[in-house]
């Protein structure tokens, strides 16, 4: 018999405007959903898409349509401490890790999907995690690449798989976009955008070491590797300079809405 995961309620804080749970174990809370069948999208939210939603009012939509809006980014992390609130990073690729192993415990959870990254990375990376999760129950992989004649095909594989756990990684904002519009076709799955996870876990790429995490410095790793992302990253200093700009206009914390 299985064993129900207790649930905490999330709590929900503001930050410049979006929506943030915080919760202190995101992974089991969503696994008490996967296990009641309750489909639920999850934004892995960090201060480069805070300021593309600031330009991008579809994009801060979804934000705050999601059933889940996790502190992924070290400065969404300081910008809670700056409103008083003490809270870990939580990278979407390491919920999703804790939550390929959950699935691969409990088998009754069902099965999970890989949509996204160039040909080849994600089943490379679904090889990765059948060598380390052995049962885990794959429904299957998909490139992130279709043309528009392929796209309503992939549909009708999804919807008749119906995987409960279903990793896009089509990089900001694409993702959160495809996710909004094809997420009724797995109505109780979960949905995470989960950016260049897949690369990494094929070892495309490679994540930042942990010293450089640990210290809120995964952005200086990432722009080292890709520097052509530089401009994108000055998003950066542009959410660090408004994150104080509003700390100090406002006089009392932003009130959390429970
Ligand atoms: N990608 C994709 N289809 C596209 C554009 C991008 O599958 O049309 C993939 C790309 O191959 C990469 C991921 O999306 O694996 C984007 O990774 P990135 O680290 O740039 O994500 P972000 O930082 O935007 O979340």
């Amino acid at each position: 018999m299985q064993t129900r995961v207790p649930s905490e309620t999330p709590q929900l804080f503001s930050v410049l405007g979006l929506p943030v749970h915080l919760l202190n174990n995101y992974s089991n809370w969503l696994t008490s959903r996967a296990q009641q069948r309750i489909g639920c999208h999850v934004v892995t939210l960090n201060a480069e898409m805070t300021m593309q939603a600031e330009e991008n009012p579809p994009l801060a939509s979804i934000i705050h349509q999601a059933d889940l809006v996790i502190p992924d980014g070290a400065g969404i992390v300081l910008y809670l401490r700056l409103h008083g609130r003490q809270m870990q990073r939580c990278p979407g690729i390491e919920l999703s890790e804790a939550l390929l192993q959950n699935f691969g415990q409990s088998p009754s959870l069902g099965s999970v999907f890989f949509f996204g990254g160039a040909p080849g990375v994600a089943q490379k990376a679904v090889e990765v995690w059948q060598e380390k999760v052995p049962g885990l129950a794959i429904a299957g992989t998909q490139h992130g690449y279709l043309s528009p004649e392929e796209e309503p095909v992939f549909h009708q594989r999804l919807k008749s798989l119906q995987p409960r756990l279903i990793l896009v990684g089509l990089g900001v904002p694409r993702q959160e976009f495809w996710i909004a519009e094809h997420r009724a076709l797995c109505p109780n799955a979960i949905w995470i955008g989960v950016g260049g996870s897949f690369d990494t876990w094929a070892g495309v790429k490679t994540r930042a070491p942990e010293w450089l995490r640990n210290n809120h410095l995964e952005w200086i790793y990432r722009l080292y590797q890709e520097p052509w992302r530089w401009r994108r990253m000055l998003a950066l200093p542009k959410f660090a300079l408004r994150a104080l700009v509003y700390r100090l206009t406002q006089r009392l914390p932003v009130s959390s809405q429970g």
